[in-house]
């Protein structure tokens, strides 16, 4: 009888980790599109063309940011790439390669090109 015990704690144990490691993504995927949604049209670290670029809303979190990790990247933001127009008063603001898009003045993607006119 112990051993059909055991067996069922054991099969209860692997089912309840096999949950937390299937749920673990989709929770983190919901605070980021929690966190996206703070700034209206915001483009997403997970879908349609900031996707495709790399996008990161954070480009100091070198874990949703992993291509600019490098340290001659470090003083590369969207709020000084010449795609960005910034917004008196935001944080946040159109990027020419993401149409119809917002993104982070904090943020960073692949097609990063500094703009000389900006600090
Ligand atoms: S192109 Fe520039 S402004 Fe647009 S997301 Fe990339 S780094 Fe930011």
């Amino acid at each position: 009888m112990s051993k059909i015990i055991s067996r069922r704690k054991a099969l209860t144990n692997t089912l309840a980790l096999t949950g937390v490691a299937l749920i673990a993504p989709l929770v983190s995927k919901t605070a980021l599109a929690q966190k996206a949604a703070a700034i209206p049209n915001a483009a997403s670290e997970t879908e349609g063309v900031s996707k495709a670029l790399g996008y990161c809303a954070d480009a100091d979190k070198a874990t949703a940011c992993p291509n600019r990790k490098q340290a001659a990247r470090k003083d590369q933001y969207c709020k000084n790439c010449q795609f960005y127009t910034a917004v008196s008063g935001q944080d946040h603001g159109p990027c020419q390669l993401i149409p119809g898009k917002n993104v982070a003045a904090k943020g960073w993607c692949n097609s990063y090109a500094r703009d000389p006119k900006k600090s």
